[in-house]
């Protein structure tokens, strides 16, 4: 646990007391913060109270009485209207702020040379995090992950000399730390998403342009329209507290891009000249255009370190990086045919990456519809041998494909795995995919998509294929 000192003998509100907000409370009180907490929900606050942790309610506080309110990060700060609390804390003039912000108060504070790498975009954040990271520690470095990928920030170790922070941050986090400050900053890309907590596009990219301004060095992807006119921006104000330096990244632009990809490399592009840093040829974890700019981005994050990494190491790094799971996590296979596991594409434009990743697709779509349907995937409908659909999105998916191509309607997760893998094996041919990306939320029938992926893993484990053990594609 990380000791927050900035408010030793101050008096601090926690509101939200998920599993980040006990932690703030305790990183807090360890700090010598007097500590008051509370949740909407009875039970949070019984939790709290159970794990010694001052406990009241807020509805009638004085909130002038407290030096800052720590907020969780799930709680609505602005849009579309505040949380009362949020709100009560403003008004009397208090400051609202998250777990990130006193993170990063703290590392001000203890001064160490402790290199912090912080992470967002609207997709590929938990991987791109989660490669920086593996492949920092497979350089020997010392390194902490968490944030919105998991480890509650002030649940890390503590600060200690040569220790590296790799953090994951949604917009949400950024807005509660006007301070955030990273060694390097990454912006992958902006992508209307989230709109009902941050009001407009344009508001959810000014929040997420935050942890790229505040940056000693910035990495920011240029694909897209709101991330190129952040990347602009910050060339132009560069004589503020700005970013010294900044890598533009594009997957498919090189005259625009320091450094993106050629061919199957990615490459740096400097001073007219390119240098390949690492091939993607051959890692599975790091399949589709959507993984080169991730791999791109965690490439850039660890040139900019003041202790870069070299291209060996990152090369080195990524070859051995397992990847995600239920992020076209591959599961195995059995004779030609690959099991995959893409069960985190809830929509469409999910579904397109995996879908464009692969050759001869046996496809399990399905779960609770979103808006748009199957439309946008058509471009891809030809890789696809057969689709077996399940859940709510039945009826509207077999409407979508009708005519188009050859599907079944399997209602469940297991009838359509146990069709697809016998379809898939009988096919024969290389290239083959019994792929599991569903396009659909999974709460029609499951509790969220992390239980619908591993119901698809536990399946495929019971398949019990004749064992095959020759190399498939060779
Ligand atoms: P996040 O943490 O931002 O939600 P993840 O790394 O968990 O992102 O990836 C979630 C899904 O988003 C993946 O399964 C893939 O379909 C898609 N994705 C991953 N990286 C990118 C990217 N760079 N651009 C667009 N989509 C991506």
């Amino acid at each position: 646990m990380i000791r927050v000192t900035t408010f030793a003998g101050k008096s601090v509100a926690v509101f939200g007391l998920g599993a980040s907000g006990i932690a703030t409370a305790k990183a807090l009180i360890a700090g010598g913060a007097d500590v008051v907490a509370s949740d909407d929900n009875a039970a949070s606050c019984q939790a709290a109270a159970d794990a010694g942790i001052a406990t009241a309610d807020f509805k009638d506080t004085n909130w002038a009485t407290f030096d800052a309110l720590i907020l969780a990060p799930g709680i609505p700060l602005t849009h579309h209207e505040p949380h009362w609390a949020a709100h009560g804390a403003k008004l009397a003039g208090v400051e609202v702020i998250g777990d990130l912000e006193l993170f990063v108060r703290e590392r001000r504070k203890q001064d160490f040379e402790v290199p912090l790498i912080a992470i967002t975009g609207t997709n590929g954040k938990s991987t791109t995090t989660a490669l920086t990271a593996h492949i920092l520690r497979e350089a020997g470095r010392d390194v902490q992950v968490g944030g919105n990928i998991g480890t509650a920030m002030l649940l890390l170790e503590p600060f200690a000399p040569g220790r590296h922070y790799v953090v994951e941050c949604s917009s949400y986090q950024i807005d509660l730390a006007p301070s955030l400050d990273p060694t390097v900053g990454v912006l992958l890309n902006v992508t209307p998403d989230h709109l009902d907590r941050h009001g407009t596009i344009e508001n959810y990219a000014a929040v997420k342009a935050r942890l790229v301004a505040g940056a000693q060095r910035a990495v920011v992807g240029v694909d897209d329209a709101y991330s190129r006119k952040i990347a602009g921006d910050l060339d132009e104000h560069r004589a503020g507290p700005l970013p010294e330096k900044i890598m533009r990244l594009s997957t498919r632009d090189s005259a625009q891009s320091d450094i993106g990809i050629d061919g199957t490399n990615v490459v740096l592009r400097r001073d007219g000249r390119t240098q390949a840093v690492a091939d993607l040829a051959g890692i599975g974890s790091l399949r589709g255009s959507h993984n080169a700019e991730n791999a791109c981005a965690a490439a850039a994050a660890l040139l900019m370190l003041p202790e870069p990494l070299s291209a060996d190491e990152i090369a080195r790094g990524m070859r051995s990086f397992p990847g995600l799971a239920h992020r076209m996590e591959e599961l195995g296979r059995q004779d030609r045919t690959l099991f995959v596991n893409d069960s985190k594409a809830t929509n469409a434009d999910s579904a397109r990456r995996a879908l464009s990743s692969f050759g001869r697709i046996y496809w399990i779509a399905g779960g609770r519809p979103k808006a748009g349907g199957l439309a946008a995937l058509a471009p891809h409908f030809p890789r696809i041998a057969k689709a077996y659909l399940i859940g709510e999105a039945e009826a509207r998916f077999a409407k979508d494909l009708d005519g188009k191509l050859a599907y079944q309607r399997c209602t469940d997760l297991a009838t359509a795995t146990a069709a697809a893998s016998r379809d898939a094996l009988a096919d024969g041919r290389p290239g083959a995919v019994v792929l599991l990306s569903p396009a659909a939320a999974s709460f029609d029938q499951f509790a969220n998509f992390e239980a619908r992926g591993d119901a698809f893993r536990a399946l495929v484990a019971q398949l019990k294929l004749p064992v095959n053990a020759a190399e498939p594609d060779q």
